[in-house]
């Protein structure tokens, strides 16, 4: 379970009333029963229930079970489509390991709203699903052209451009230890943006193989290739 109390030895946690809602309605749990906790930063912990009721509880810390282990500094840049399926990219670029996730608009995003705190909930119910005791940050919208003129100088971009469609998926022999991934809306890049993706020293333009794939599809096709490449 993650909660946003930093953890560690001798701590009492408070329960909020939708996790009482899940652990003592859902998951019948009640007072003297263990479950594990982490806070995105210190590792995994076992707590002991001391009280429950419908509207809280407290939790008592009783020992790490694990320490925090963070994913490679990769950063997930995608332009948002429909609800249902960027729901899907947050929740896969979480549980496939992304450090940030990062919605852009270019310029054919279809969607120029997201609900930051709803994307920020569903990458930790994934961190969750997966056992992991990293969550990873949903960043506020951002313009494309903004993020690429800021751009750190130490990261490099792999560039997911479907114009290569039929490529060799390769990143070649790129290194490097902080990455971004960005991938594209459903009328993909402009040719403004390709041009200029294509021009700069820290991008990487890839293909995912020879068909066009949907924007959620190619985020996890990306992830893995990434991964082969440098690192998981
Ligand atoms: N409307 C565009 C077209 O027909 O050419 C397709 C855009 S695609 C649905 C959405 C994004 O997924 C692209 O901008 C790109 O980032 C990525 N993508 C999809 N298939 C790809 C491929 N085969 N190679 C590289 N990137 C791909």
């Amino acid at each position: 379970l993650f909660v946003e109390h930093p953890l560690a030895q001798g701590q009492s946690v408070p329960v909020t009333k939708d996790q009482a809602h899940y652990l003592f309605g859902v998951m019948r749990k009640g007072v003297g029963d263990d479950l594990l906790l982490f806070d995105g930063q210190n590792g995994e912990w076992r707590a002991s229930i001391a009280q429950a009721s419908k509207r809280g509880g407290v939790l008592e810390i009783v020992e790490q079970t694990r320490p925090q282990q963070n994913p490679p500094d990769l950063w997930l840049l995608f332009a948002p489509i429909k609800k249902a399926r960027t729901d899907f990219i947050v929740e896969k670029a979480a549980e496939m390991g992304a450090a940030r996730i990062c919605p852009v608009q270019t310029d054919f995003t279809n969607s120029e709203r997201i609900r930051q705190d709803r994307l920020q909930a569903h990458a930790v119910e994934a961190a969750e699903q997966c056992g992991g005791t990293f969550v990873p940050e949903v960043a506020a919208l951002a313009k494309l052209d903004k993020l690429l003129s800021d751009w750190p100088e130490d990261r490099q971009l792999m560039f997911c451009d479907e114009s290569l469609a039929g490529a060799a998926k390769t990143l070649g022999k790129a290194s490097g230890d902080k990455w971004a991934i960005l991938i594209g809306p459903e009328g993909g890049f402009s040719e403004s943006e390709r041009t200029r993706l294509h021009a700069l020293p820290f991008a990487h333009a890839v293909s995912l193989g020879p068909r066009i794939l949907r924007a959620d599809t190619a985020a996890v096709a990306a992830m893995t290739v990434w991964q082969q490449a440098i690192g998981d």
